[in-house]
């Protein structure tokens, strides 16, 4: 075949690809964008494990309604607008592609009404055609509505697991989430019924309660605060898990650098070290760790879906994880336990 430049639709349904795996990716970038709006409360409902619809609803910042065609362009954001900007990024997305990426594979209706504006709008999307915006009636706040995922990419559908698989990986991510951002009153239901909803009371230990359980987040010991005297320091936090509390897999080590949920293989490597001679081999702890690191610091921009991330100076960090998750767990394991608050 000659080589030929691809129809927009074609080419916007590939880059979606790489944004929207699956229903969670969705999720994911539903609540970041609700979390960048600055949201204290945001709702997730789910049917049939996101595949027939998702629903995230926030009530922050919203859009204004001449501002609703550009949500839904790819490359338009609010977030940044020059390539300086791009060094050091304090918002969850930036790319300016999630909402177009989720309109060229689903149904998409989204309704916004701005802070202290009197009426609310509305625009939708289908497998990537865009309707005039119009009228509609909400609270402050946005509500994005997503159907029938990938039901025009029956390629991508194939791929998808058991409806019980999409379920668990959303609920997973917005546990992540839950527990990144206690401050955030987060409501998440399944098929009409309400799986969990966080207080919104700012502390971690109540949320770590709410989603392992007491007699787990008993065991949990938190990591001493470190001042951030010298700028380059990570500041490290979070809680991590006694030894004699584990897991048979790493499902339950979650990392947050500047507050995004990111997979990074160096971060586990540093706690699974901390733990070495304390956890026989293939007993994993639980943690849940923040580390704030000035943002020239990392680089977030490694894949479009943003939970990589490069850190400029690896083995420092390691080093700094290992040896605060190792104090931690020396420190307080002789320690009465910890009480959650009833
Ligand atoms: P990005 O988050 O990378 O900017 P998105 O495609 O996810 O790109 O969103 C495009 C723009 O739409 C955002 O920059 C933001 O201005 C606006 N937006 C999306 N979701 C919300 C929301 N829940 N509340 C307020 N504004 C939103
Ligand atoms: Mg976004």
């Amino acid at each position: 075949m000659p080589i030929r430049q691809l129809a927009p639709e074609v080419a916007a349904k590939i880059a979606a690809g790489e944004v929207v795996e699956r229903p969670a990716s969705v999720v994911k970038e539903l609540i970041e964008n609700s979390i960048d709006a600055g949201a204290s409360q945001i709702r997730v409902d789910l049917i049939r494990g996101g595949l027939q619809l998702i629903r995230v609803s926030d009530n922050g910042c919203g859009i204004p309604a001449e501002e609703l065609p550009l949500a839904l362009a790819r490359h338009a954001t609010s977030k940044v607008s020059t390539v300086e900007d791009l060094e050091s990024i304090r918002s969850l997305g930036f790319r300016g592609e999630a909402l177009a990426s989720i309109a060229a594979v689903a149904e998409v209706v989204l309704i916004s009404r701005p802070r202290g504006a009197l009426h609310s709008a509305q625009i939708s999307a289908c497998n990537g055609q865009i309707s005039a915006v119009s009228p509609a009636a909400s609270p402050e706040g946005t509500i994005v509505t997503v159907r029938n995922l990938f039901s025009a990419v029956p390629a991508r559908l194939k791929f998808l697991k058991s409806r019980q698989t999409e379920v668990s990986h959303c609920l997973h991510l917005l546990q992540q989430y839950a527990l990144a951002y206690p401050e955030i009153r987060f409501t998440v239901t399944s098929e009409g019924r309400e799986v969990f909803a966080t207080p919104g009371d700012g502390q971690l230990a109540t949320v770590l309660v709410q989603m392992y359980g007491p007699a787990v987040a008993r065991q949990m010991v938190p990591l001493s605060g470190q001042s951030a005297d010298d700028p380059e320091r990570p500041v490290i936090s979070g809680y991590v898990s006694r030894p004699a509390c584990y897991k048979s897999t790493r499902q339950y080590l979650s990392f947050f650098v500047n507050r995004r949920w990111v997979h990074s293989r160096l971060l586990i490597a540093a706690v699974e070290e901390a733990y070495r001679t304390l956890l026989l081999s293939g007993r994993h702890p639980l943690a849940v760790i923040n580390i704030q690191v000035d943002p020239s610091q990392i680089d977030v921009n490694v894949h479009p879906a943003k939970t990589e991330i490069r850190f400029l100076r690896e083995r420092r960090i390691y080093a700094e994880l290992m040896r605060a998750v190792r104090r931690a767990v020396l420190e307080e394991a002789e320690a009465p336990s910890w009480q959650p608050a009833q």
